[in-house]
């Protein structure tokens, strides 16, 4: 049984002037102790895929299909009280933007122990002290500063508070949402170091979102690369994004064109090329391929017939009539 095992999933954001489907049939699995990057451009539907394993959508949201098997269990259907039993102790969120998030003017222990008290009131007041102090020194953070307020830290120590606090009981899967973004490069490395170090001596599985392949790439054995609400491909991170010995083996144009928008710190220094064009309107149906007016190998059949999966060995996947056309 998997950690997480998501079956073709639909999330629908109701909209003043119609139904945005925001993703559109997405599977994949977590093992534990596995970590998954899930990677594309703003609007590809990679946090609302995240956000609804916790089901944590905002109101306008509904799930409008599919299951997602949470340690066996389809949460799809569950209410809120039952939702509210897992969030925090089977699956965990740190949330974008999570250097803001703190409350302002309540100390951070008093922030981190709530989630115990709440979880687990059984635990007493002393043993829920000693477990915030154990999770800030799990993070990097010496315990004597527990009763420190949020603004007397830097943006990386909030970030690895903010960690610490989706750890306070003992969730299974912790779900990240670009939990680097916005910090220094040293601090980013911090972060980084310390999810790998989670995932290693806790067997947590991990989902990370992000933008940046360079961050997946230190943290991730998986890579999902998600474009206009749908899985384009999906591979081991490092044969996918390749090495400085070993060249990419990307297949889809999208995701060579992502990696390509990445500055190579080996090659010479030439500006990285953007992608031109903008994601297709998920508000309105879309016949064939979603990549289709950006793509530099569109070809006949792209716009008129939907690509699907094509299995390139038992981990690396590509949906793409170019891939599929050479596969035959
Ligand atoms: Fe490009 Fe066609 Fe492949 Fe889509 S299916 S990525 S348009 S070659």
């Amino acid at each position: 049984m998997s950690l997480l095992d998501i079956d073709d999933l639909r999330v629908s954001y109701q909209l003043a002037d119609g139904t945005l489907r925001a993703v559109d049939g997405v599977s994949l699995r977590v093992e534990a102790g596995q970590s998954v990057g899930i990677a594309g451009e703003s609007g590809c539907g990679k946090t609302t895929m995240g956000l609804a394993v916790p089901r944590l959508l905002p109101p306008n949201a509904t799930i409008a299909g599919g299951r997602i098997m949470l340690n066996g269990t389809d949460v799809t259907p569950l209410g809120e009280k039952e939702m509210n039993l897992r969030r925090w102790t089977e699956v965990a969120f740190v949330f974008q933007g999570a250097m803001n998030a703190l409350n302002p003017v309540q100390r951070i222990d008093r922030q981190i122990r709530e989630a115990i008290e709440i979880h687990e009131p059984e635990v007493s007041k002393a043993e829920a002290e000693r477990r915030v102090g154990e999770l800030l020194e799990l993070v990097g953070i010496s315990a004597s500063r527990a009763a420190s307020f949020p603004h007397e830290f830097s943006g990386g120590m909030r970030q690895r508070v903010m960690i610490a606090m989706s750890l306070a009981c003992r969730p299974k899967l912790l779900i990240a949402d670009e939990p680097t973004t916005a910090l220094d490069v040293i601090s980013q490395a911090q972060i980084l170091s310390l999810l790998n170090t989670l995932r290693r001596d806790q067997g947590l599985g991990l989902i990370m979102i992000s933008h940046d392949l360079a961050a997946i790439r230190r943290v991730c054995d998986e890579l999902i690369v998600m474009y206009a609400g749908v899985i384009v491909e999906s591979g081991p991170t490092r044969a996918l994004l390749g090495t400085p010995e070993t060249p990419s083996t990307a297949r889809h144009p999208y995701t060579q064109a992502l990696i390509h928008a990445h500055p190579d710190l080996h090659g010479p220094r030439v500006l990285a090329p953007g992608l031109s064009g903008h994601p297709p309107d998920l508000s309105k149906e879309i016949v064939g391929c979603r990549f289709a007016d950006r793509c530099p190998s569109v070809m006949d059949g792209c716009r008129t017939t939907t690509p699907t999966r094509v299995e390139l060995t038992s981990r690396h996947h590509v949906a793409c009539h170019l891939v599929t056309k050479e596969a035959s």
